[in-house]
């Protein structure tokens, strides 16, 4: 990590996905244009430190959603993945920004442990 220590300082180690924990990691800027990478078989989502705020939303959300993608039992090859996962990046994002308000609440209600959650993961992918 470099310029951007606050940013990440709070950012978990370990995300779980389904059954799965991915370790997080951070490189430098070396990459050129990416700034994640998700690695399937090595349980481990990586973010580029130097990254804007703003940026880093979008990207930590862009790689979740690929995890989620291959959690949720799409086509790892199917061309249309950078495709969905680009825009419902973005999109989230973009949500999330102009409506803290939801976002808030979103963040309030998904820590009470509502059971509807985790009784239907496996099953209907929410
Ligand atoms: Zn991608």
């Amino acid at each position: 990590m470099n310029n951007n220590l606050l940013l990440w300082q709070n950012f978990p180690s370990h995300i779980h996905i389904g059954n799965r924990e991915l370790q997080v990691g951070y490189f430098g800027d070396q990459t050129g244009d990416n700034y994640g990478l998700y690695i399937s078989d090595r349980d481990e989502v990586w973010f580029d430190a130097s990254m804007t705020p703003g940026r880093a939303v979008q990207v930590v959300i862009h790689e979740l959603l690929h995890a989620l993608w291959e959690e949720g039992g799409f086509d790892e090859t199917d061309k249309e993945e950078e495709h969905v996962v680009g825009v419902l990046s973005c999109q989230l994002s973009a949500l999330l920004k102009h409506n803290p308000l939801l976002s808030e609440w979103l963040f309030t209600h998904s820590k009470k442990g509502d059971s509807y959650v985790t009784e239907t993961a496996s099953n209907q992918g929410c």
